[in-house]
C-alpha cells in the first residue's frame, strides 16, 4: 500500500519555505490513495544544541502550523518523534548499514557543521540515518520535501538497498522523493544564493507563519533585488536569483505559473512587484497565523492530539522495528 512520510524539525518557527515546499504539499496530498503520515522531529533539532523550555515551545507551535496548513489529525497520523521511540532504536540499526564516508558526503551536514566539523555533533553527522529510520520505520514509499532534502533522500534509498542486500531479503522499499511545484526551493530573501531557512540567523532573510502583516510587507520591501525592470518571461530571469525567487513565490502563492505573472508584471520595477507580493502574501498566510494563535491557546488539546498521533505511529511502526531486529538476527522485544 502507498503511503506518505514527511517531517520538520522545530529548530526555529516555521518559514514560507517549510510552507510552500512542504506544509502546503503535505495538506494537499491528504484524502489521495496514500495513507500520510507527519511528523515533528525533534530528535533531528536536536544536533544542534536548543534550549529546552525554547524547544519545547517550538514543538507545539510546530503541530499547530502543520494543522494551521490544513493538515487534519482525523485524516493523517500527527506526532511528535520523540514520542514513538522505534524512531530512534532504527535509527541505531541504521547506523550499522550505512557507511561513514556516505555521512561526510552530505551537503547539509557540511553547511551546518561549519569550518570547525570536527566540533559537530555525532548526531548531525548521522542525521541522514536517523531520517531513513523516520521514513522506513512505516515503510513509506513516497516522501514530500524540498529540493533540499533530495540528497538525503538518495542516502535513504542506499540504506535501504544495502539493508536488503547484506540480509537477503525485500524487507524495505526504495521511497520515491516528491519535489514539486514551483517552490521547491525558496531562497533567503536577502541572499538569492542561500535557501530560506528557519535557523538562518537573520530574521530579515526569511518569512515567518507568526509573522504579522506589517512585518511580512516589510520584509518583501526590503528583500534584497537588483534596478532592472521585470522581463515577459521566466527566460529573462536567467541571472537574477532574487528576482526569481520573488517571482516563482508568488506564483506558489497564488496558484499561477510565473510566466503568467511576469506577462502583467512586463516592464514595470520592483517598486510595483513588491506591494503586489506583499498582498498576496498577506492574503496566503494570515489566515494561517490566526489559525495558529488560535490553536497555540489550548497547549492542552495540542498534546493531547499528538500523543493519539504518536499511539496510532507506534502501531505501524513498532511492527516493522521487530521485524528488522529478527531480520538481523536479535531477540524480538518481549
Ligand atoms: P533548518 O534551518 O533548521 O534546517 P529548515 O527551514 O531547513 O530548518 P527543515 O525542518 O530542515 O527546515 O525542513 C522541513 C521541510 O521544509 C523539508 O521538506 C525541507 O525540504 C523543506 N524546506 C526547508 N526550507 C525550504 C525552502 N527554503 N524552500 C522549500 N522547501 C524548504
Ligand atoms: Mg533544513
Amino acid at each position: 500500500t502507498p503511503r506518505i512520510f514527511s517531517g520538520i524539525q522545530p529548530s526555529g518557527g516555521l518559514t514560507l519555505g517549510n510552507y510552500l515546499g512542504a506544509l502546503k504539499r503535505f495538506a494537499e496530498l491528504q484524502g489521495g490513495e496514500a495513507e500520510t503520515i507527519y511528523c515533528i522531529v525533534d530528535l533531528h533539532a536536536i544536533t544542534v544544541w536548543q534550549d529546552p523550555e525554547v524547544l519545547r515551545a517550538r514543538i507545539r507551535e510546530a503541530a499547530a502550523a502543520f494543522m494551521a496548513a490544513g493538515v487534519d489529525p482525523a485524516r493523517s497520523v500527527l506526532f511528535n518523534q520523540s514520542q514513538v521511540s522505534a524512531h530512534a532504536e532504527l535509527a541505531w540499526l541504521f547506523n550499522t548499514v550505512a557507511r561513514v564516508g556516505w555521512m561526510y558526503r552530505m551537503t547539509q551536514f557540511k553547511d551546518k557543521a561549519g569550518k570547525n566539523s570536527e566540533n559537530a555533533s555525532l548526531g548531525l553527522l548521522a542525521y541522514p540515518a536517523l531520517m531513513a529510520a523516520d521514513i522506513l520505520a512505516y515503510r513509506a514509499t513516497a516522501v514530500p520535501v524540498g529540493e533540499d532534502q533530495k540528497q538525503h533522500l538518495e542516502l535513504t534509498r542506499d540504506i535501504a538497498a544495502k539493508f536488503n542486500h547484506d540480509y537477503g531479503v525485500e524487507h524495505f522499499p526504495i521511497t520515491q522523493p516528491l519535489i514539486e511545484g514551483v517552490a521547491t526551493r525558496v531562497m533567503s530573501l536577502r541572499d538569492g544564493s542561500k535557501k530560506m531557512s528557519k535557523s538562518d540567523p537573520s530574521d530579515a532573510s526569511r518569512i515567518n507563519l507568526t509573522d504579522d502583516a506589517d512585518t511580512i510587507a516589510q520584509k518583501i520591501r526590503k528583500a534584497r533585488t537588483d534596478a532592472d525592470p521585470l522581463p515577459g518571461s521566466m527566460d529573462g530571469l536567467k541571472d537574477r536569483p532574487e528576482a526569481k525567487n520573488l517571482v516563482n513565490i508568488y506564483a506558489a502563492l497564488s496558484d499561477e505559473t510565473p510566466d503568467q505573472i511576469l506577462s502583467r508584471f512586463e516592464g514595470q520595477g520592483f517598486g510595483a512587484f513588491k506591494p503586489a507580493l506583499a498582498e498576496v502574501a498577506v492574503a496566503a498566510l494570515s489566515p494561517i497565523t490566526a489559525k495558529m494563535s488560535e490553536l497555540m491557546s489550548d497547549p492542552a488539546e495540542i498534546d493531547r492530539i499528538l500523543g493519539d498521533g504518536a499511539d496510532r505511529a507506534e502501531a505501524i511502526a513498532r511492527p516493522i522495528l521487530e521485524e528488522t531486529k529478527d531480520v538481523m538476527g536479535l531477540l524480538s522485544t518481549r
